[in-house]
């Protein structure tokens, strides 16, 4: 039961993943989950995009007084919806048709990571860490919109605002489902309506 040799193995010996797994084997054993059981439905029909942010990672549920089973969480860095096929889209119509959301808040944050940043920074940083620049034109051939991807926002308000018209728009969505959007500021958890 839990953690086994052989799901240890090949983990890193330094690694923190390590610490986490022989913790999970004293967990599951425990009967702790219980306490955490809630449905695959969201209990207040809402569905929350938002940043990857490490600092979100509490501070978000705490600010807006969320628990387990509340909402459907949905993140990606910059908390962005890019263009109509974005898989971010996918994941919020499955929770709209498919587990009983009403409502959409998109929220993204000050002091954000992907705010400026750069594509040929990204770049750089792919090709020092043995990426060729055959693999990155490779991409591109094949229609990975390079600048879409790695080019950060200049502010945040805006790219809350672009995400919300992006879905509000999109031709898969239900007129019905209201879109709200907002961002967050990451030291007061304070959040500020951007549309
Ligand atoms: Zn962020």
């Amino acid at each position: 039961m839990g953690v086994t040799g052989k799901s240890l193995w090949d983990v890193r010996d330094s690694s923190p993943i390590r610490e986490m797994l022989e913790f999970n084997a004293g967990f599951a054993g425990s009967g702790a989950a219980l306490s955490y059981q809630s449905d695959k439905r969201p209990r207040k029909k809402v569905a929350v995009l938002t940043c990857m942010d490490t600092r979100l990672t509490a501070l978000l549920p705490a600010a807006l007084g969320l628990k387990g089973g509340d909402v459907k969480m949905i993140k990606n860095a910059g908390g962005l919806i890019l263009n109509p096929l974005d898989s971010t889209v996918r994941s919020l119509l499955i929770a709209v048709l498919e587990l009983g959301v009403e409502e959409i808040m998109v929220i993204g944050h000050t002091d954000c990571g992907v705010q400026g940043m750069d594509e040929r920074t990204v770049v750089s940083h792919m090709v020092e860490r043995g990426i060729s620049r055959r693999a990155v034109l490779d991409m591109k051939a094949q229609g990975l919109d390079f600048h879409q991807w790695f080019t950060g926002f200049e502010n945040p308000q805006d790219s809350v605002r672009d995400s919300v018209k992006l879905l509000r728009n999109h031709p898969l969505m239900p007129e019905d489902v209201a879109i709200y959007g907002f961002v967050m500021d990451i030291g007061s958890g304070e959040l500020k309506r951007a549309v």
